[in-house]
C-alpha cells in the first residue's frame, strides 16, 4: 500500500523536526514547508493525503493557505489539520470555517497530533470508499443516492431533495464544521438562484425528520454547522 504523504508547514525549525520526525516514524511520507509559498507550491508539486498547516507563518499565512487549498480543485477535499498557538482561538475557528478539518493546540503533546492525523486519514479513507460505491452509512443511518433514499435502521425517512444533499453532504464529512453558505454551495451549487436560502429552516426540518438521530447535527454558534464526528443518540 501506498504511504500516505503529509505535508507539514511549520515555520519554527525544532517544532518543524519535531512533527517530521514523529509522522515519519509511523511511516508516513512527510515533506515541510516553512513558509505559505512553499507550501502551495508543494502542495501543487504533487498533492499530499493531509497537511498538517501552523496558522502563523511569514508572509501567506495559514488561514490564506487553507483557503487557497480549499478553492483549488485540485486540493480542495486534502485534509487540513492546523496548528495554533494560545489566543488563537478565534483565528482557529475562522480556519474551519475556511475548510480545515481539524485543529491542536500549541503546546501540543506530539502522540495527540499523530492521532488526529491518523483519525483524518482513516476518514478521508472513508470518504472516498463511501462516495465511490454512492451508499454512505453514518451509525444506523443509511444514505444511498443512487435510490435517493434515506433510512434510519433500515426504516425510511422522506425527505425533500433539498435535505437530501444537505445531509449526503454532512455524511460524507463527519466532524467537519461548515458555514451557512459552504453547506448552501455544496446543496445547490454556487450559481444557483433560490429564494429560501435559509439553512437553518432546512437543518432543523432535517433534525426533525430524523428524529433522535437529528442531534447529531450540530450547531455551531456563530458560523454554521457540523455532524458530530460519531453518531451519538441513535435509538
Ligand atoms: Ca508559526
Amino acid at each position: 500500500m501506498k504511504r500516505p504523504r503529509i505535508l507539514v508547514v511549520e515555520d519554527e525549525p525544532d517544532l518543524q523536526e519535531l512533527v517530521r520526525h514523529n509522522l515519519a516514524r509511523e511511516r508516513y511520507d512527510v515533506v515541510t514547508a516553512g513558509d505559505g509559498e512553499t507550501a502551495l507550491r508543494e502542495a501543487h508539486r504533487r498533492i499530499p493525503d493531509l497537511v498538517v498547516l501552523d496558522l502563523m507563518l511569514p508572509g501567506i499565512d495559514g488561514l490564506e493557505v487553507c483557503r487557497r487549498l480549499r478553492t483549488d480543485p485540485r486540493t480542495s477535499s486534502v485534509p487540513i489539520v492546523m496548528l495554533t498557538a494560545k489566543g488563537e482561538e478565534t483565528d482557529a475557528v475562522i480556519g474551519l470555517a475556511q475548510g480545515a478539518d481539524d485543529y491542536v493546540r500549541k503546546p501540543f503533546g506530539v502522540k495527540e497530533l499523530v492521532a488526529r492525523v491518523s483519525a483524518r486519514l482513516r476518514a478521508a479513507e472513508v470518504r472516498r470508499t463511501d462516495e465511490g460505491r454512492k451508499v454512505s452509512h453514518y451509525g444506523d443511518l443509511t444514505v444511498d443516492s443512487l435510490k435517493h433514499e434515506v433510512t434510519v435502521k433500515g426504516r425510511a425517512v422522506e425527505l425533500t431533495v433539498t435535505e437530501f444533499k444537505l445531509l449526503r453532504h454532512l455524511v460524507l464529512n463527519p466532524g467537519r464544521a461548515f458555514t451557512r453558505n459552504e453547506l448552501l454551495d455544496a446543496v445547490l451549487g454556487p450559481d444557483a438562484f433560490v429564494i429560501d436560502r435559509n439553512v437553518d429552516v432546512h437543518v432543523a426540518t432535517l433534525r426533525r425528520k430524523l428524529g433522535p438521530f437529528g442531534k447529531n447535527i450540530q450547531t455551531i454558534r456563530g458560523l454554521g454547522y457540523k455532524l458530530r464526528e460519531a453518531p451519538a443518540g441513535a435509538v
